[in-house]
């Protein structure tokens, strides 16, 4: 299928998983043979989100699942991207983890030293904070006395909350502000609305004409715009026609019914 013409300067792909590759467990309509046409004209494409609870290839699996072609390497998830940062600015740290397996993982591999389940927690250098379904008083207790001691603070995202099948869940940004109401401390965040998510996927994907895509006004429109990236709304996830209409500060380049009617001449997928 032939490319729409008004993505056809864009060298480079940056895509929100949630609501715009897919809905709950479907690929959005056309996506699998959109994003097929995308690399066959020789684009790039990165996959992007804020989710920090599943592992990186986690991801990967579920990209197959509907369809889309996908390795470890195009996947960028805001553990990938906390490894970045943590990785520039404080490799060689000490650490303590709030948050999933997957997120300590990261934290190890950017070469900081975790505490985590150790006498010295409460003296990490750093703290970070990421959503996680297992959380205790412990938890809160040993970040806010890293804090007050100085360390620093780094989290993926002040995400108030997070849906699930059972509808929403306390996300990230709710354990995020228990941690710095606690300690005084303000986070550094990585993950959208924030710039961290996005120069991480320019890391992977190099030089060239960027365009991101994603559904919501106050995290992929604001975090391109922050970046200084173009961007694309769709509304296959979680913003009206009538929002995106009305979208002043920030305003999305391009809005589409879906990531394949963005994508894809004469689609017929809007
Ligand atoms: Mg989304």
């Amino acid at each position: 299928m032939a490319l729409s013409a008004r993505i056809a300067a864009y060298e480079q792909f940056i895509l929100d998983l949630d609501g715009c590759v897919w809905v709950g467990e479907q690929g959005t309509p056309g996506v699998a043979e959109a994003i097929d046409a995308l690399r066959a004209s020789g684009k790039r494409v990165a996959f992007a989100t804020n989710d920090p609870r599943r592992a990186d290839e986690d991801f990967v699996t579920k990209l197959w699942s509907i369809g889309v072609r996908a390795s470890l390497g195009d996947v960028v998830t805001v553990g990938a991207a906390t490894q970045y940062l943590l990785h520039q600015r404080h490799s060689g740290r000490t650490a303590f983890v709030i948050g999933t397996n997957s997120i300590r993982r990261h934290v190890a591999d950017a070469g900081l030293h975790v505490l985590n389940g150790t006498d010295l927690a409460s003296r990490a250098e750093v703290v970070v904070v990421a959503g996680t379904n297992s959380l205790d008083h412990d938890d809160l207790r040993l970040a806010m006395l890293a804090l007050r001691r100085g360390g620093d603070l780094v989290a993926t995202s002040r995400d108030p909350v997070y849906p699930t099948a059972e509808g929403l869940a306390p996300g990230t940004g709710a354990i995020v502000v228990a941690v710095e109401y606690a300690s005084g401390a303000t986070a550094t965040i990585v993950g959208k609305p924030e710039v961290g998510l996005f120069e991480t996927a320019l890391d992977r994907l190099g030089e060239g004409r960027t365009l991101v895509v994603g559904d919501r006004l106050d995290a992929d429109v604001a975090a391109a715009a922050a970046a200084g990236l173009d961007s694309a709304l769709v509304l296959t996830g979680g913003t009206s026609a009538e929002e995106a209409a009305a979208a002043v500060d920030p305003r999305p380049d391009l809005v589409a019914d879906s990531l394949a009617a963005l994508l894809l001449e004469d689609s017929p997928y809007s």
